[in-house]
């Protein structure tokens, strides 16, 4: 795949790496590409960062036809640039794309355009502690049509934001609040597929969370409202009496990339591991009778985040006495060691992007 290259003439200054924040700031080139059913992808192409002309019958705007992916490039001691695991990024855009009717890409040809954007790009890759420059990959259906139906053409381009580091002060454990009325996903659904819809169904539930003081929504079965699914946009895993578990992947819950590196580290350090359901009444059961020793989310925004409360009902939960737990902390420090460069990882999962 020739891809063509446009610099920018201007050259945006780089931010204060202490005060980056997430997804406000955005580098000066994007990767580019179109698709029509004649020519199948086409035109990969690296820009200057620029706004997308629309014509307001634009099919994405109206319903909804999207997917995206989001991942990040890390800066190691060594000035190495690595990326961590983005196969499994590329696989799970395809699976969304199946899913949603959208044309699929080449994996490897779109990993090297996301390389080539990263060379381009590579003084974004910021260095503090925890910061990271995040890669945002998305499609969208393009028809200028308002029947309703598949898209014919598609846009798809890469974006990069750099970020600060989501613990800035230290560890902190989240309070999570369980909606009963509300469900992010159901089976059959597109609840395991990253698409746009997905996020703004969330928001509703999102803000009472917010409302009642608590920072993100645990979401129940779709059916019984009675098995835990996934937090925000993380999965979620439960130490009970020493056991790590979390909810078995469904079909209404989304694979996480991290949730996966949990179970896989978990299995090699020879941690007792269960993929399975597991009911908010067995969560209460084993809070009472002093059982639950830690809950913690997933993802690749925050790697690893601590609960240290869970609201259902009228009823509280602390957990490990709201403090970070051990399993937790091993996690995501055996994570982040990967990610940046300080620790080999299993074999294929740091992905450098040579120079
Ligand atoms: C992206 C996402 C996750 C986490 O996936 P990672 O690959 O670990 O970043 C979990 N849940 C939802 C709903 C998501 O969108």
């Amino acid at each position: 795949m020739e891809i063509s290259i446009t610099k920018a003439e201007h050259l945006k200054p780089l931010p204060d790496e202490s005060s980056l924040s997430f997804g406000t700031l955005f580098t000066d080139h994007m990767f580019n590409m179109d698709y029509n059913p004649d020519y199948g992808w086409y035109n990969p192409r690296i820009e200057p960062y620029q706004p997308i002309v629309m014509d307001p019958a634009t099919m994405v705007l109206h319903y909804g036809q999207a997917i995206f992916e989001g991942l990040k490039a890390y800066r190691s001691a060594e000035d190495e640039i690595l990326l961590f695991r983005p196969q499994e990024n590329m696989a799970r855009l395809n699976r969304s794309a199946r899913r949603m009717c959208i044309p699929e890409i080449d994996e490897e040809q779109v990993l090297s355009a996301l390389m080539q954007l990263l060379r381009i790009e590579s003084r974004w890759v910021p260095s503090a502690v925890g910061t990271s420059l995040y890669i945002r990959p998305i499609i969208i259906a393009t028809d200028p049509f308002l029947g309703l139906g598949v898209s014919n053409t598609y846009r798809f381009f890469i974006i990069l934001s750099p970020v600060g580091a989501y613990y800035k002060e230290g560890f902190d454990p989240v309070r999570i609040w369980v909606t009963e009325k509300y469900v992010r996903a159901v089976p059959g659904g597109v609840g395991e597929v990253k698409t746009a819809g997905n996020y703004a169904a969330s928001l509703y539930a999102s803000r009472e969370a917010k409302e009642n003081g608590y920072t993100q929504v645990l979401w129940l079965d779709g059916v019984e409202r009675k098995y835990i699914e996934e937090v925000g946009a993380m999965n979620i895993f439960f130490v009970i009496d020493g056991r790590i578990v979390t909810p078995r992947l469904s079909g209404s819950i989304l694979p996480g990339i991290t949730r996966d590196s949990v179970i896989q580290l978990a299995k090699s350090l020879g941690a007792p591991v269960e993929e399975r359901r597991i009911s908010i009444d067995e969560v209460l059961e084993a809070h009472a009778s002093g059982r639950l020793e830690e809950v913690f989310g997933s993802g690749t925004a925050a790697v690893i985040s601590p609960v240290g409360e869970i609201r259902f009902k009228n009823k509280s939960m602390i957990i490990a006495d709201g403090k970070v737990g051990p399993w937790a902390r091993r996690f995501f420090d055996a994570l982040t060691d990967i990610q940046y460069g300080r620790k080999p990882g299993p074999d294929g999962w740091v992905v450098p992007v040579n120079g």
